[in-house]
């Protein structure tokens, strides 16, 4: 267990919080607020606890200092979600003589935003000399920005190899919570489900959820490559040839380890990669002239009951092009047998996590993971940079 918030002294003392304010922009108008209202818990913690706020985060994929991407408009946004003024002084810098001296003459609960981390290009290189300019201002590191916990940039790492105290905010503790929860110790039966393009983006996911799950379902166009594994035609649909025999291999591996491997038995196809009206296959077969773009109805049937004896539930990648409305029947059954499914329910970020907030269903899940390729590697097993600097409670 990783230390949190919770566990330290904090009034008076100057707290650099990483938080994940890469909230998506146009014209500098934010479309979508919610990474900034779902850091109050902890920005408003610290505030009552008298503690004075320095916030980094990242915003887009800027090559230095690049005005289109300032963070003067969340600086805005949060305090009016705060109700109360945030300092924020823009330099191409980041941290210059200006943000010193206002950092030194905050009060108590008092809160600053940063510019934009990637302003400086040594943030993404885990630049000692950014990370001791980041670590000067402050007395305490707190991470709360999942989705770069699996980087090591200079304001999530390197700061925090510097600073004496390090622990988690909020947002990182129910991340770990769930995951570690599902992976360590899940309520049985433990199930997984593997959507996406690529069964070579998720090899490590699947061999490391092989020691931990009962059940695995596969769709989307990962299931093709398992099929070819099998001798049945794919047709045109995608397929990663150089991977048809480790998809053999996992075969094998669940079967002798006793997990329940399920994949589609029928698909939705089309001719062209197209959002026209699907034709449904009869079985597993398809023909040379067609391409698989969803799952068929007696798959969906089939995983739906597959879902319902599930007591844990790990869902990453739609089962299906869910972006064309005639392929997405597949994923939105698979989001609404997990909203009826009493038990855990953790989605991880990303596509899964944006059809399920398409639907309205965020509330129906227990978890959706505020990181897609940070959860990812969480479900490798691997130890993510962000996350091992932390303190051990
Ligand atoms: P990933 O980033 O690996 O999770 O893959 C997500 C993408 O996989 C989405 O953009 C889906 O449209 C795509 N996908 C899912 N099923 C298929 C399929 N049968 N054929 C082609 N692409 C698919």
């Amino acid at each position: 267990m990783k230390k949190t918030i919770r566990d330290v002294e904090l009034a008076g003392k100057k707290v650099f919080v990483r938080v994940d304010f890469n909230v998506p922009l146009n014209n500098g108008v934010i479309r979508d607020t919610r990474r900034v209202d779902s850091s109050l818990a902890t920005i408003n913690y610290l505030r009552e606890k008298g503690a004075k706020i320095i916030l980094a985060s990242h915003l887009g994929k800027p090559k230095g200092a690049d005005p289109e991407l300032s963070l003067a408009p969340v600086a805005k946004l949060l305090s009016e979600r705060l109700e109360s003024p945030v300092i924020f002084h823009s330099t191409p810098e980041v941290v210059d003589d200006e943000v010193r001296r206002l950092v030194d003459g905050m009060k108590e609960g008092e809160v600053i935003l940063l510019e934009n981390t990637r302003y400086d290009v040594g943030e993404t290189k885990n630049d000692r000399e950014l990370a001791e300019k980041f670590a000067s201002l402050a007395d305490i590191f707190v991470n709360d920005a999942f989705g770069t916990a699996h980087r090591a940039h200079a304001s999530n790492v390197g700061v925090a190899e510097i600073l004496p105290v390090k622990v988690s905010g909020f947002l990182i503790e129910k991340e770990l919570k769930y995951f570690y929860e599902a992976l360590d110790s899940p309520q049985r039966p433990f199930l997984a489900i593997l959507g996406g393009a690529k069964v070579s983006d998720k090899i490590k996911v699947i061999e490391n959820l092989l020691d931990k799950v009962d059940e695995i379902v596969v769709g989307g166009a990962m299931a093709y490559t398992f099929m070819k594994a099998l001798g049945h035609s794919v047709g045109t649909s995608l397929v990663e040839d150089d991977m048809v025999d480790y998809a053999k291999k996992i075969l094998e591996m669940a079967e002798e380890k006793n997990i329940a491997f399920h994949l589609p038995v029928d698909f939705a196809v089309a001719k062209e990669f197209a959002d026209l009206p699907p034709v449904y296959t009869e079985g597993r077969d398809i023909s040379s002239d067609s391409m698989g773009l969803d799952i068929g109805p007696k798959s969906i049937e089939n995983f739906k009951e597959v879902i319902a004896r599930a007591r844990t539930i790990v869902w990453n990648g739609p089962v299906g092009v869910f972006e064309m409305s005639n392929y997405a029947k597949g994923t939105g059954a698979i989001a609404r047998a997990l909203a009826d499914n009493p038990g855990i329910t953790i989605i991880g970020g990303g596509d899964s996590a944006a059809a399920i907030t398409e639907m309205g269903l965020d509330d129906a899940m227990s978890h959706i993971s505020t990181g897609g390729g940070a959860s990812l590697e969480l479900l490798e097993g691997k130890e993510l940079p962000g996350i091992g600097i932390l303190e051990e409670r």
